[in-house]
């Protein structure tokens, strides 16, 4: 008798979304409009995946489940979170995390500099707490969104720590994932974050996860205005590195011109 073993999945696609809204110029790649956003979820739903957040994704194959899985993340915490992602998570089936970045909340994402009003306002704390009674995971994005790697160990911690715990006192939820402002992490960044009681964290990575690799180092790709529903579905097979080389190279400049905002913002540190 020939016993059929189910399917192992040897990789997990992640999706780092930032503003569900429609936006011009050099940041335009950061933000997918409300209709593409519900097209893409639909498409991946279809092709047999099951949407979920980043902690539960890592959870699920440790608890027996084999299920196709895709982690549905957005960064930052802009309010049209609420608005536009709630809804079209709620109508695909689909759950996700948000990572908010806690020292903005309620304010703007400064550390765009001149374009931080572009994606509209950031949630308030009243808005997040919606935000996780709708049963999206909730993550920790930092305080002030600069890049971790380079900054003193005091600050580092407080960085870390503080937005974590915040989080979870205010929010009354445990507040398991993190993700790293602008991607960068290193062995002292990822140490911090695990200390201060996260289980997991990603970065952006743009290729596939693998289940082995370390926990706390999930990449993740990047769908843009662009990515029609099949496109998303060949992106989350196949990392994008052979289907859709033009969309990754059109995904670029808005990474760019995030990065250069927040170097500049970090001249302007005390
Ligand atoms: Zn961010």
């Amino acid at each position: 008798m020939t016993v059929t073993a189910p399917p192992v999945w040897t990789t997990m696609p992640a999706l780092m979304y930032h503003s569900v809204s429609s936006v011009d110029g050099p940041l335009r790649d950061l933000a997918v409009p409300p209709a593409r956003l519900a097209e893409q979820l639909a498409a991946l739903t279809a092709a047999g995946y099951r949407l979920v957040g980043l902690s539960e994704a890592l959870d699920l194959p440790d608890q027996g489940s084999t299920d196709k899985l895709v982690a549905v993340t957005f960064d930052d915490g802009y309010r049209d979170f609420l608005t536009a992602a709630v809804p079209a998570l709620a109508a695909a089936g689909a759950r996700a995390t948000l990572y908010a970045s806690v020292g903005h909340l309620g304010g703007q994402a400064g550390w765009l500099g001149p374009d931080a009003g572009a994606f509209g306002p950031m949630l308030t704390w009243d808005e997040l707490a919606e935000v996780a009674a709708a049963g999206v995971e909730i993550g920790n994005h930092s305080l002030i969104h600069h890049p971790l790697d380079v900054l003193p160990p005091a600050q580092l911690r407080e960085e870390i720590v503080r937005s974590h715990d915040e989080l979870e006192q205010r929010l009354q939820v445990e507040a398991r994932s993190f993700a790293y402002p602008h991607g960068y992490n290193g062995h002292r960044v990822r140490d911090e974050v695990r200390a201060a009681g996260h289980d997991n964290a990603t970065e952006v990575g743009r290729r596939l996860h693998s289940p082995q690799e370390r926990r706390f180092a999930v990449p993740r790709l990047q769908p843009t205005p662009d990515h029609t529903g099949a496109d998303l579905v060949a992106l989350a097979e196949g990392g994008g590195s052979p289907l859709v080389p033009k969309l990754k190279q059109l995904a670029q400049p808005g990474w760019r011109v995030v990065r250069k905002a927040a170097r500049r913002a970090g001249r302007n540190l005390t």
